[in-house]
Order: structure tokens, then C-alpha cells, then sequence
């Protein structure tokens, strides 16, 4: 592997077959519950203007400033691999005019998402996103039904060792407030912050709150909360929140230094977090200021995203989802000219039924052929000869008990079926 002349992207993967089972158990039970939920799926561009996040995730922000993927065109437009699927969403609610439809406007989505970022486990340069998002109305309880959403999802993979950790992060005013407080709090601590968070007080001090550093997590932790700084709209909105979710009975923790590392947010913001690794595997939160920064007007919104690949290979690892056998129980041998013509007609017959068999119509060895049919562990080899052909029947063999009988070509479909 090491020294072929091509290979994948640093931080990608290819999809194989087997990881695609996966994909597809998160994707039906995603598409199930957006459904039910009478939310409709959209599907932006995987390339948007630079701008557009530029400005709609924040010019400071680490997403902005260091993961995006960027070209230019031969048309000079400066493009983007999108990093996220918020902002594009937005983009389209205003462009497809859905302020026309009732509102809210549900939409989700499903695709690859792309960030520049250091590999690790968790952590990829191209991920795959599910997202929810409900645009056109603010009310508490549409953050309390997304987050509601995000855990129905989890529980409906059977995941379960999760936690639901969640903050308010205010509204610009009162955030502006607080920034000021814990720029001047850490001001005075400069000295004793990473080189990261020296950058971070200069341009987004915001982030700093949520550094992983044990010496940053220590001065922070002594600082000042942004939930002291609410002012009464927002603090109400938060509450009202949160006491719905004690209202469904949804344990959750308060993480004061949650922020989020996407500045559109406005007061809710939560990640659903596996408790091993602290991975975000779902988050989300408010995002009222969006729609003015993208098309000057105001809408409220509130949503959420989930980490396909961290998801499968939760299910993956503690084998809570099992992929369906790979191989069809029924083998389709050939022998002839004759016999390979009808074996490709026979095989169309059963597909047409819905019968899952697997052939090698390429093959003109029967030995060959056997040893596939064994090595897929089939269990039954329907064997199509010339004389068999001729005569418009086939040989059925249970690969078991080694027993084998005669059906004609017209009762084929029924007979296997009363197999299966
Ligand atoms: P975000 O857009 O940052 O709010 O991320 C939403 C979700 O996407 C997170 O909760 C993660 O599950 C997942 N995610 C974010 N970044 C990555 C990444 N680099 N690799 C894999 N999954 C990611």
C-alpha cells in the first residue's frame, strides 16, 4: 500500500461497501425521523462564495481562517469547499424564496462537509453531516424540540452513552458585554495562556473559553460567566429552555464555557458529546443574526448537525449495528452457451421477484464457479447445464446436504421462494 504512486488525500477515506452500510443504517434512520418531524431535505452546493462563510461563520473564526478548502475560478469567482451546512442553508431559504411558505421552513440534509484540519480519530478533512434546521420563527421550544430531535436519533441507533451538555451564549448585545469583562479578566493573565489563546484574545477571545489547554481551562474556569452577563430576554429564553427539557425528562449539564466554534450563534448552544472521548457525535444551537448577515433580513433559526463517520463508528465499535450479510444465500451456476443465455434470463426472473442471488455469468468454468458459490458460503446452487437448458429446467442443490433435484424453468420463481 505504501508505495503505490496514488493515494487518498491526507484526513479523507474512501466509502468502502462495508462502511456504506453504516452511512446508509444512519441515513434511514435520520431520513425517518426528519419525516415524522415533517422536515424537508435540501441539498445545497458543495461549493459556495468564500464570502459566504466568510461572513456567515465569522472571518476570525478557525474554521474560516484555517480549514477552508479555497480556489479560484477561471471566472475569477473565489470559491469554497463548504466547512458547514448553516450558512448555505440560509443562503438557499432566501434564494429559493421559502419566506414565502409558511414558516417555519424545516429542512435537513445529508452530505460530505470539508475542514482543513489536523487528522485525528474523530477528526477528518472531508466528514459526512446530517443537519436539521427550523427557519422563520424564534420560540424556546423549537431549541428544546431540535435538541429533542438530535437525541431521538442517537436513541434510535440504540446509542447510548452520551451526554447532553448546553449553554446560552447570549445575543450580541449582552455577549458584547461579557466579552469585554473577559477581555479585561484575561488581560491581566496573559502571560500564563497558550500561544493559540494569545492569538485567540486579540481576534476571538470567545474561543478561548473552550481550549483544551489545562493551564487556559484553569484561568478560564476562575473567570467570568457568561450566564451572569444575560440580559433579561436572553436569560428568559435560556431558562424557558431549559425547563422544558427538565419537563421532558432529559438529563443535560450546564457548561458555562461551551461557546462553539461557528459565530453565528445566538443565545442556545449545546453539543451531545460521547461520554468516553468527549467527541462531539451531534450540536447545535441558535443562529437569530444569520439571515441579516447573509441577506440583510432578519430570521431566526435554530439547528443542529451530526457527525456521520463518529457516529458509525460508535456502532461500528460496540457492534450495536450489525451490517446485513453480504452474500446472497442462492448461487446461479452456467455451463454452455445455451445454458449462460437462460442462466442470465433465470437470474432477471428472480431479481424481478426480489429474490437476491449471485451469479458469475463471466465464468465458463463450473469448478470455478463452485468455488465462488463456496467461498460466498451459499447454500443453495441453482445449476443451469446445456442439457438442462434444453430440456427448460434447472438443478437445485442444497450445498448442505449435498441433496440436488430437478425444476422446471416456469416453476423456478416459486420454488425458491418457498426456500427462502
Ligand atoms: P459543527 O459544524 O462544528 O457544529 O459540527 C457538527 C458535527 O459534525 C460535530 O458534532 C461532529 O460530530 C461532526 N464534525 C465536525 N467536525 C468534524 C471533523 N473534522 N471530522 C469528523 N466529524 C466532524
Amino acid at each position: 500500500m505504501a508505495n503505490l504512486k496514488f493515494q487518498r488525500p491526507k484526513g479523507m477515506h474512501d466509502l468502502t461497501p462495508l462502511d456504506w452500510e453504516y452511512f446508509q443504517k444512519i441515513f434511514n434512520v435520520v431520513s425517518n425521523i426528519a419525516k415524522i418531524n415533517n422536515f424537508e431535505r435540501i441539498e445545497t452546493p458543495i461549493l459556495e462564495k468564500r464570502e459566504l462563510f466568510e461572513r456567515g461563520v465569522g472571518e476570525t473564526t478557525e474554521i474560516v481562517e484555517k480549514e477552508m478548502y479555497c480556489l479560484k475560478t477561471k471566472g475569477g469567482d473565489e470559491l469554497c469547499l463548504r466547512p458547514e451546512g448553516t450558512a448555505p442553508v440560509v443562503r438557499a431559504y432566501f434564494e429559493n424564496g421559502f419566506s414565502e411558505f409558511p414558516q417555519p421552513v424545516k429542512l435537513w440534509y445529508f452530505g460530505p462537509f470539508f475542514r482543513h484540519e489536523t487528522p485525528q480519530a474523530g477528526r477528518y478533512r472531508q466528514f459526512w453531516q446530517f443537519g436539521f434546521e427550523i427557519l422563520g420563527e424564534k420560540d424556546y421550544i423549537l431549541d428544546a424540540q431540535i435538541i429533542l430531535i438530535s437525541l431521538e436519533i442517537l436513541k434510535e441507533l440504540k446509542i447510548e452513552d452520551f451526554i447532553l451538555k448546553i449553554n446560552s451564549i447570549g445575543n450580541t448585545c449582552c455577549r458584547g458585554y461579557f466579552k469585554k469583562g473577559l477581555v479585561h479578566y484575561l488581560k491581566k493573565r496573559k502571560g500564563g495562556l497558550c500561544q493559540n489563546c494569545k492569538i485567540r484574545l486579540e481576534k476571538n477571545p470567545l474561543r478561548i473559553l473552550d481550549c483544551k489547554d489545562e493551564k487556559c481551562r484553569q484561568i478560564v474556569s476562575q473567570g467570568p460567566q457568561i450566564l451572569d452577563y444575560l440580559c433579561e430576554e436572553c436569560k428568559n429564553h435560556f431558562f424557558k429552555v431549559l425547563d422544558t427539557l427538565e419537563f421532558l425528562e432529559i438529563p443535560f449539564e450546564l457548561e458555562p464555557f461551551l461557546v462553539r466554534g461557528l459565530d453565528y450563534y445566538t443565545n442556545t448552544v449545546f453539543e451531545i458529546q460521547e461520554k468516553q472521548s468527549n467527541l462531539a457525535l451531534i450540536s447545535g444551537g441558535r443562529y437569530d443574526g444569520l439571515g441579516k448577515i447573509i441577506a440583510n433580513k432578519d430570521l431566526p433559526g435554530v439547528g443542529a448537525a451530526g457527525g456521520v463517520e463518529r457516529i458509525a463508528e460508535i456502532l461500528k465499535e460496540k457492534k450495536i449495528f450489525l451490517p446485513k450479510e453480504k452474500f446472497p444465500k442462492i448461487f446461479v451456476a452456467q455451463i454452455g452457451e445455451l445454458g449462460k443465455k437462460w442462466a442470465l434470463k433465470i437470474c432477471q426472473q428472480l431479481r424481478e421477484n426480489k429474490i437476491e442471488i449471485f451469479e458469475s455469468l463471466g465464468k465458463d468454468s463450473l469448478k470455478a464457479q463452485l468455488r465462488l458459490a463456496d467461498k460466498i458460503k451459499a447454500k443453495y446452487v441453482i445449476l443451469i447445464g446445456q442439457k438442462e437448458a434444453l430440456q427448460e429446467s434447472a438443478i437445485l442443490k442444497d450445498m448442505e446436504t449435498g441433496k440436488q433435484k430437478e425444476i422446471k424453468f416456469e416453476k423456478i420463481v416459486k420454488e425458491i421462494k418457498k426456500l427462502l
